[in-house]
């Protein structure tokens, strides 16, 4: 006889944590309460699975203590900070549910909304249920005016899509979560991941919401390297920039030996010194320009050739290898 549990279905919450001692009391009573609710309504289990990246408080401490409390708790901490898109590539790896879902540790994703994801994917129609926040209230206004404008340039240079308010929060099949595990790369972006990744996706609308302990980790500065980082690593279009100046600048040549000529032959002697050195300093400027911009890719390159792991763990309550 089949045992009754065989048809229960397993969801993973997958639980990025660095630095969130005051955060993760509320989650870890929220995320319980609702898998308590989920597993009573549905004939489903949990697994939640919480990645300490390197955190420098007291995060692990509370972790083993959760997981020495509910055996439904798994953490792995990691032997340094190697990131959130290390720590989300961690969590999938080592989540064994038919559904995992990413989620942060602040609450900024609320645990009532795993319900809906589920019924979205429960029905095989969709692969990926994902929160979509309907606005940008309550952030500066420069960072949404940089936001807008990051989406529209990397939409237009990069063949994966990348939606504008799709947030992390998302629930995905096994299908699409070992599909994104095949994805080994060193420099993961993850908004590029996922849009890469395609499949049927739900888009849940939710609004934003603030924090419940502790400080975002993401300045200004650091939004903005991302987002460099995003477009060098999903589109390859920069590197065309020398070549269109390159030609830009044949033909500023000309139209500049047009005049010269022209002049020579009115029988102006005008001096040129002041035009050559512009000449000269744009020219130089270009071209370490457009060196930058292939270092930016040699970079990357680099990077991915030396094959290192994406993250080391440093301890962790799961049956894995740690070496
Ligand atoms: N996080 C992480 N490693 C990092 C930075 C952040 O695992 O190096 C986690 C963090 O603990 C949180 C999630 O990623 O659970 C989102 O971080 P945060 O709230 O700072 O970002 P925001 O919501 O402001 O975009
Ligand atoms: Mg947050």
């Amino acid at each position: 006889m089949k045992n009754e549990y065989e048809t229960y279905e397993q969801i993973s919450v997958v639980v990025p944590c660095y630095n969130e001692e005051s955060a993760l009391p509320y989650f870890y009573t929220e995320i319980r309460e609702a898998a308590d609710r989920l597993s009573a309504a549905y004939k489903l289990c949990f697994e939640i699975l919480f990645v300490d990246d390197g955190s420098k408080d007291h995060t692990l401490e509370l972790l083993r203590s959760y997981a020495g409390k509910d055996g439904r708790i798994h953490y792995i901490s990691f032997s340094r900070n190697f990131g959130k898109e290390a720590a989300i590539y961690a969590g999938f790896q080592h989540s064994k549910g038919d559904y995992v879902v990413l989620m942060d540790a602040d609450l900024q994703h609320p645990p009532a909304m795993l319900e809906e994801m589920y019924l979205a994917l429960k029905g095989k129609e969709y692969d990926i249920a994902a929160a979509k926040r309907i606005s940008r209230e309550g952030e500066p206004p420069i960072r949404s005016f940089f936001a807008r404008r990051f989406y529209r340039l990397i939409n237009k240079l990069s063949e994966a899509e990348f939606v504008d308010g799709a947030s992390d929060f998302r629930m995905l099949s096994r299908r699409a979560a070992d599909a994104l595990l095949k994805m080994g790369e060193y420099n993961r972006f993850s908004k590029g991941i996922f849009g890469w990744l395609g499949f049927r996706t739900k888009w849940l609308p939710y609004k934003n919401v603030e924090r419940v302990a502790g400080e975002t980790k993401w300045s200004f500065g650091k939004l903005f390297k991302y987002s460099l980082e995003g477009i060098t690593a999903f589109s390859t279009a920069p590197l065309a920039i020398a070549a269109v100046m390159g030609v830009v600048l044949c033909l500023v040549a000309l139209f500049l030996a047009l005049y010269v000529i022209m002049m020579f032959v009115i029988g102006d002697r005008a001096n040129g010194w002041t035009l050559l050195i512009c000449v000269i300093i744009l020219v130089s400027g270009i071209q370490l320009l457009c060196t930058g911009v292939l270092a930016q890719y040699l970079a990357k390159t680099y990077w991915e050739v030396k094959k290192r792991p994406i993250y080391i763990v440093g301890e962790t309550n799961e049956d894995i290898d740690v070496g």
